[in-house]
């Protein structure tokens, strides 16, 4: 009898994610038979669920907020860019049965701005709101589409700072405050990591900062534009998206890592922007 392959993602909250939706068409564009299911896991217990997950026979799993950092730690091996991360968001078994963990937000990113939407970000300016976990997961991605200059802006201006510093041995990097994010930053492409928009709050920028030729992306998804999005199409600044094209992106980076088969990223995106 032949087992099929399990795969889980796990989080706290969970409930909302698309992750088994997204793996599901995955798995039908490609010919994989593969479970995929969603799993609440309570805080403090990512590491006897992990385990309990992997002995069970599971081959891989996505990690969401907040226990990417658990998985970093409970990984055996670690790809580049989770090592430089500090953060892993996928973990797959491997033939002599260790866990690798990989980061693949950054991927995700680069697939949607670079690839779907077609924004080059070579010799651009870009900046981003934000110095959480998500702009450590995508940095190194970034800076390799070889960018003018990344520049981080942050209410905590100190973890920006501290972010710049890390990654300065692969691209131009400077930290700013939110403050400082105005016109005279001349911005090609921008950048919202904060997670500002799920409270339906603005990051404190200066409205000054939007012109008609950049491009906003917001790493947040909603049913219509997000809060940041409407208030850049109020400054006349219309090349825009939201980061569900980054969700089904990251999907697609995890099973590529999983199956070795590459998803059509795109027609997905299509179903789910219909739905
Ligand atoms: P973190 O909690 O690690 O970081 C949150 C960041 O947002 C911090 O830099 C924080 O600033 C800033 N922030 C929060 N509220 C405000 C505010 N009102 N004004 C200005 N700055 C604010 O979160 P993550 O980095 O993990 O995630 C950031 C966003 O990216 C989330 O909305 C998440 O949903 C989204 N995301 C989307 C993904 C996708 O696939 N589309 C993947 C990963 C993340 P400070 O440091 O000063 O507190």
């Amino acid at each position: 009898m032949t087992t099929i392959d399990r795969y889980c993602v796990v989080g706290n909250p969970i409930a909302h994610s698309k992750s088994p939706e997204i793996h599901a068409q995955f798995a039908a564009q490609t010919g994989q038979q593969i479970i995929y299911d969603k799993q609440l896991v309570e805080i403090g217990g990512f590491d006897a669920a992990a385990r309990s997950f992997f002995d069970d026979g599971g081959k891989g799993m996505n990690i969401t907020v907040p226990f990417k950092e658990d998985a970093f730690r409970f990984a055996n091996t670690l790809t580049e860019r989770a090592q430089l991360a500090g953060a892993v968001n996928t973990l797959a078994l491997q033939a002599n049965g260790t866990i690798l963990g990989d980061n693949t937000d950054g991927e995700g990113l680069v697939w949607d701005i670079v690839t779907r939407l077609q924004w080059s970000l070579k010799g651009k300016r870009v900046c981003v709101l934000g110095a959480g976990g998500a702009v450590k997961g995508v940095l190194y991605m970034l800076l390799k589409q070889s960018p003018k200059e990344v520049v981080i802006a942050n209410r905590t201006v100190e973890k920006a700072a501290a972010i710049c510093e890390q990654f300065s041995e692969f691209g131009n990097l400077r930290a700013v405050s939110l403050e400082e994010v105005d016109a005279d930053l001349h911005v090609d492409v921008l950048i919202n990591a904060t997670s500002a928009s799920l409270s339906a709050e603005l990051p404190a920028i200066s409205p000054s900062v939007f012109s008609a030729n950049m491009c906003n992306y917001d790493m947040v998804y909603a049913n219509g534009l997000t809060p940041f999005l409407v208030w850049a199409k109020e400054n006349n600044s219309e090349k825009q998206s939201d980061g569900l094209g980054m969700l089904i992106g990251q999907a697609a980076a995890s099973f590529e890592l999983w199956r070795q088969k590459r998803p059509d990223s795109q027609a997905v995106m299509s179903v789910f922007r219909a739905a």
